[in-house]
């Protein structure tokens, strides 16, 4: 906390008998033994991380305005970024705003909020937001597993007794995609990896390229456009695969793409046993690793994803493996992904180290707010 870091562990602070009673959520200011004050926090008795912190000062007043400030100061960072309005408006710590995540399709914003502390300031936030935005609908996504932890129910609803469109467009590297907010996964779209798709659009020209995990055609469709020869993409969720068909339709580039429902690693042990090759592999799968208890098999799944992808790679090929979980660190990651590839008896050469787009900024004093790792590979 003396050096900049955000949250302070459960036990790390002594709790008097009145700060024990507090309801989870309360706002409070946060003193070291020493007098030094730390900032106005937000605090769950019931949680391993007990305070995260929203400002540095202790008197800070938490309303609309207070809001208003974060959230154009994030909604100014996306302006110098992109020119269209699609992107993560707010990447909780490494905006300021913590136990907050909101999605920007256009005039739609989802939000997802991950705490208690959070939770309660929802009437000043979504003032602002409206306030800023004037968003047509906003969706909560209160169905990620860790609300639980914080005493949270599991909900999707749109505010304001609006009615949530279940269909809505994504523009992304000069590309039209499909999001379905109500059933789809996360907040609907996977804005992390859009530079990562357009590197490997360019590596993709003339080529053929297999997409594993492909959710609503992210990279295939990016391959497409940059002008594979054909696209061959894997998933084992049917409605996924019917928003990248439908994508797939809209951007005119349904000849070239193939989609395939099944198990990745089923179809690869296939590809694999008829020795059945692809110039451009890309593995981008749901994190393996999705508590600290899980490493030793998550980490084992990954490198047996790195050998299989590894094995259809053609002679001269790529390859890109990455990673969402932030519960394996980049260094394991990259040592998993080399044994196994190692194992394919393949040559490698690491060509791109990168993570999520500028959208997604970390918090510099917690490196695991920089939780996806994604690296590419040319194979001998
Ligand atoms: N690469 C995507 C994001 C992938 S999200 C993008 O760029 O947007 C993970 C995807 O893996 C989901 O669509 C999920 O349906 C799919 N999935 C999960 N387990 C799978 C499995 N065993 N076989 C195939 N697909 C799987």
């Amino acid at each position: 906390m003396r050096a900049g870091a955000p949250w302070v562990f459960s036990n790390e602070i002594l709790l008097t008998p009145e700060s024990k009673a507090l309801t989870p959520g309360s706002l409070v200011a946060v003193a070291g033994d020493d007098g030094r004050q730390f900032g106005t926090f937000y605090f769950n008795p019931k949680t391993l991380i007990a305070l995260r912190r929203l400002d540095p000062s202790p008197h800070a007043v938490i309303d609309a305005a207070w809001f208003r400030t974060r959230l154009s100061r994030a909604l100014s960072i996306r302006q110098s970024l992109y020119e269209r309005p699609y992107y993560r408006l707010v990447h909780a710590e490494g905006d300021g705003l913590p136990g907050l995540v909101v999605d920007r399709f256009d005039d739609v914003l989802t939000l997802q909020i991950t705490t208690k502390g959070m939770e309660e300031l929802l009437a000043p936030l979504s003032d602002a937001l409206r306030d800023l935005l004037a968003p047509t609908c906003m969706v909560l996504r209160g169905d990620v597993q860790s609300r639980a932890l914080e005493g949270l129910t599991s909900e999707v609803r749109a505010l304001d007794g609006q009615e949530a469109p279940e269909h809505l467009v994504v523009e992304e590297n000069g590309l039209r995609y499909f999001a379905d907010l109500v059933h789809g996964q996360k907040t609907g779209w996977y804005f992390d990896q859009r530079d990562n798709r357009a590197f490997m659009a360019r590596l993709a020209h003339q080529r053929s390229v297999l997409d594993c995990y492909t959710y609503a055609g992210g990279f295939a469709l990016a391959a497409a456009r940059g002008g594979a020869r054909e696209v061959v993409a894997v998933d084992s969720s049917a409605p996924a695969l019917r928003l990248a068909e439908e994508a797939a339709v809209a951007n005119g580039l349904s000849d070239r793409c193939r989609l395939v429902k099944a198990d990745v690693f089923e179809e690869l042990e296939r590809l694999a046993g008829q020795q059945e090759c692809f110039d451009v592999v890309i593995a981008d799968p749901p994190p393996f690793v999705r508590a600290r208890k899980d490493l030793e098999a998550g980490a084992k799944a990954y490198r047996k994803l790195a050998r299989l992808a590894a094995s259809v790679t053609a002679p001269g090929g790529f390859l890109l493996l990455a990673s969402c979980s932030h519960n394996i660190s980049p260094e394991r990651f990259a040592l998993e992904c080399a044994i196994g590839i190692e194992r394919a008896g393949r040559d490698a050469a690491l060509l791109r180290q990168a993570g999520a787009g500028a959208d997604h900024p970390a918090h510099p004093m917690l490196p695991e707010t920089a939780y996806l790792k994604t690296l590419v590979y040319a194979l001998n």
